[in-house]
């Protein structure tokens, strides 16, 4: 099976193209064309599996299909990564799939000043990768709304709550918006996870690999 048979928008089969990937991953196959229709999903998957691409392309495709105007201090997409080398190769990473694409893509994570990444909010953004301090600590400043998010992304959940992002993740939880569509994504799959996981997605897709 190739990449144009799961339906993706042609400026990302063209950057696909160009990294020279020709074959879907099995996590790729398995939902690609789920999250195209707006469905959410549950990956049981570890890293190393193709996971980016398979949560970042059709969301890319959705965004690109749907054009809208930015709004300032807001996105359309999230991104929750529990690390802020982690939430550098994702933004990276979909920077790599956009870049036939007029896509605003931006990476906030604590450890350095906030000043530099709430400037780069104020015209708002598609896509925001963002670790959970530094997403709240913005929020908090008023230099970032979720109140326009279409498109959740929660990677790396049992991580998430080993670093004790349990209390940040059910305020971000809070100000989603309840109509999105949302991924959850676990490398395990502990009934603490399920549950966290519940307060997110609602009837998803289920893959595992
Ligand atoms: P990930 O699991 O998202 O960290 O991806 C693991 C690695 O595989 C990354 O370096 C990706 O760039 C690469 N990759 C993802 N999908 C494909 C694919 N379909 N074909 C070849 N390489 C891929």
């Amino acid at each position: 099976s190739y990449f144009s048979e799961l339906g993706l928008a042609e400026p990302l089969l063209r950057a696909l193209e160009a990294k020279g990937y020709n074959d879907p991953t099995p996590i790729q196959r398995q939902s690609i064309p789920a999250l195209i229709e707006g469905r959410d999903l549950l990956g049981l998957a570890q890293t190393g599996t193709g996971k980016t691409a398979a949560f970042a392309l059709p969301s890319l495709h959705r965004l690109i299909n749907d054009p809208k105007p930015r709004k300032p201090a807001s996105c359309r997409m999230l991104v929750l990564s529990p690390t802020r080398e982690l939430a550098a190769q994702i933004a990276d990473n979909m920077r790599g799939y956009a870049k036939y694409v007029s896509l605003n893509i931006q990476c906030i994570f604590g450890g350095i000043p906030a000043g530099k990444q709430a400037r780069a909010l104020v015209p708002g953004c598609d896509v925001l990768v963002a670790t959970p301090g530094r997403l709240l600590d913005l929020i908090d400043q008023r230099a970032l709304t979720l109140r326009d998010v279409e498109i959740f992304v929660l990677d790396e959940a049992d991580q998430m709550m080993d670093l004790g992002f349990i209390v940040p993740l059910k305020r971000v939880a809070r100000l989603l918006p309840p109509q999105r569509q949302s991924l959850f994504f676990s490398a395990t799959m502990p009934q603490a996870i399920e549950q966290l996981g519940k307060q997110f997605i609602q009837n998803p897709v289920k893959v595992e690999v």
